[in-house]
């Protein structure tokens, strides 16, 4: 396989015709050399390893070719082509200015120029990467750019055109090297392959082709070595390997989980994309150019700058096609973001994660934002606007009640009657889901990963709280009698859910009406009132609710001569009377004691 190693050397051309996507270049020489209308200096400009110094090769030898072909090419027989290709030419001299750039270089050179060729029709130089000579070399062989002898002729190559003086441009003519198109790469890897008996997978090729991004040395290299790895046999699938590139397709993945709002799924497909080991900025980047490849292929004019492996193209237009091009532009921002983000941020993980949540939550976003405009649509560059509040408001009245009930707790007014009763308004709110442990919680935007009732919940409660508040509008008086019967009601409840001990508390205490909407439950001890005022919110609503009266409210006093009772210190209790306590609070004790035919040590 040693042989594959110098594929690049190889397989370099040797004529215009073989030179990989530079026609529009090697038919303008072709047709300068045939109408013998050939300037003194060229100056090949262009990124690296996009066939510079090949053309400026093979333009050397077929200017001094003795028996050219009808088409403009060197014949390969005649002495000078042959000398030519043994290296052995003295009328052909390369000078690398990156190594050889000072004055005393060019002024040898200079010498040389002056005699005429040995053999052949012309001295040819080739200096390559020209922008790298020092600014009084420059000046040493301007003169003699200026006024060549009639057999010298010049061939610059340089990278980097702003850097070569205005003085020489002027005096050359200049060709503008293009990067070679995946296509093109694809096709001359497809030839190397089938000259060398390569098994190679189209898709591979095609791989090879945008890693090397339009430079064939660069993409002759890679198909060496992953020839070299894999014995000849190049797969998509190793040759994303090798390069350590991420398949395409876990995007198209993401992108099912995303339209789903499958947040879990999401973040495991995360998960699995950093333990093969893709930094997180990488991954961004990645993700940023497949949502850019989405939005080319949503317009047949822009089709033309989706360049992917040719197995994707259709899922690409396919994917477009479903997807609104806010929801593109709104994710591209999104990712653009949180690139620019990622330097500063600690947790590089998290980072991501962040903003693949944000990302899963989008479409909702967009809807929620095109609603409220009334059926109006923002304009796309307003996309700006759909922040990150529109989601978590609509979270958090979908699926956080227990942030309103600690409210009310503290406040106790009369906006506690907009929480919603657990199962009584809201399915979702029935089944809360497990909080996320993540610590992407402690921000209140991170929405439950749960694939929730979207929008159409939203709504679902909105119609609820408006049909609750026209019901609570039809209030009925409160009445000693009723008030203990909708008490009695909550002490079932109670009794339903196990909780007995709290039941058994609520049991003991007093209720006196004190007025239309005020009552007042009188407890008479600390801990007593301790389990009516865990219940209070419960319980608030419940009443609330039973007279369809919002206003109502309770106070909770504690009988005075309990004070007395509780303060005194526990240890002057015997132990009997702390058994009795306990069994006044905790009924299930004796129980207990009763079953196990337990004796008291008392
Ligand atoms: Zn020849």
């Amino acid at each position: 396989m040693e042989h594959f190693v110098v594929s690049a050397r190889k397989y370099r051309p040797q004529h215009f015709n073989t030179v990989v996507g530079q026609s529009h270049i090697t038919t303008t020489l072709k047709n300068a050399i045939l109408q013998q209308h050939l300037a003194h200096a060229f100056l090949f400009c262009g990124p690296r390893g996009v066939g510079k110094t090949t053309c400026a090769r093979i333009l050397a030898k077929t200017i001094n070719c003795e028996n050219l072909t009808a088409e403009g090419e060197a014949c390969d027989q005649c002495a000078s082509c042959q000398s030519f290709n043994k290296g052995t030419s003295f009328s052909v001299h390369e000078l690398d200015a990156a190594s050889n750039n000072s004055v005393d270089d060019i002024r040898e050179l200079i010498e040389q120029v002056r005699f005429s060729p040995q053999a052949g029709k012309y001295k040819i130089y080739i200096i390559d990467e020209v922008h790298m000579l020092s600014t009084s070399a420059f000046n040493a062989f301007l003169k003699t750019l200026e006024e060549p002898p009639a057999h010298a002729i010049f061939i610059l190559a340089t990278t980097e055109k702003h850097k070569i003086l205005p003085t020489i441009l002027s005096r050359c003519q200049i060709f503008d090297f293009k990067r070679i198109t995946p296509n093109d790469i694809v096709e001359h890897l497809q030839e190397i392959a089938v000259k060398e008996k390569i098994d190679a997978e189209a898709s591979a090729l095609q791989v090879i082709a945008q890693k090397s991004d339009g430079c064939m040395r660069d993409a002759l290299s890679i198909l060496d070595k992953i020839v070299s790895f894999t014995n000849g046999h190049l797969t998509y699938a190793n040759t994303l390997e090798h390069l350590n590139l991420l398949d395409e397709d876990h995007f198209f993945r993401l992108l099912e989980m995303l339209e789903q709002e499958d947040l879990p799924a999401v973040l495991n497909l995360y998960k699995e994309i950093d333990e093969k080991g893709f930094e997180g900025d990488m991954v961004l980047n990645l993700l940023s150019e497949f949502f850019r490849n989405l939005l080319v292929s949503r317009d047949p004019r822009s089709l033309s700058m989706l360049q992917v492996v040719e197995g994707f193209r259709n899922r690409y237009i396919a994917a477009a096609a479903s997807l609104s091009t806010a929801y593109i532009i709104g994710s591209l921002n999104i990712l653009n973001e949180a690139e620019l983000g990622f330097k500063q941020a600690r947790n590089k993980k998290l980072h991501v994660e962040f903003h693949l949540i944000r990302l899963t939550y989008l479409k909702q976003a967009i809807t929620l934002v095109e609603e409220d405009t009334t059926g109006k649509k923002k304009r796309l560059d307003e996309l700006r606007a759909v922040s990150f509040r529109t989601i978590s408001m609509r979270e958090m009245k979908k699926q956080e009640p227990k942030l309103f009930i600690q409210e009310t707790k503290t406040k106790s007014s009369k906006a506690e009657i907009s929480v919603p009763t657990p199962a009584a308004t809201n399915p979702a709110v029935a089944n809360p889901s497990p909080v996320n442990p993540s610590p992407l919680n402690q921000k209140n935007e991170m929405p439950e990963p749960t694939s929730g009732p979207g929008l159409g919940a939203l709504k679902k409660i909105r119609e609820q709280m408006q049909h609750r508040k026209q019901d609570l509008t039809v209030a009925e008086p409160i009445t000693q009698e009723r008030l203990q019967e909708a008490w009695e009601k909550y002490l079932q409840k109670l009794l339903d859910n196990n909780q007995v001990s709290s039941q058994s508390n609520l049991r003991m205490a007093v209720l006196t009406i004190l007025t239309e909407n005020m009552f007042e439950v009188l407890s008479f001890s600390k801990i007593q009132m301790q389990f009516i005022e865990n219940e209070r919110v419960g319980l608030l609503i419940h009443i609330q609710e039973f007279f369809k009266n919002t206003t109502i409210q309770f106070k909770l006093v504690l009988d005075p001569s309990a004070e007395v009772e509780t303060t005194k210190p526990e240890q002057s209790m015997t132990l009997r009377d702390q058994y009795l306590k306990m069994v006044s609070l905790y009924p299930n004790i004796k129980e207990l004691r009763d079953q196990l035919n337990l004796d008291l040590d008392y």
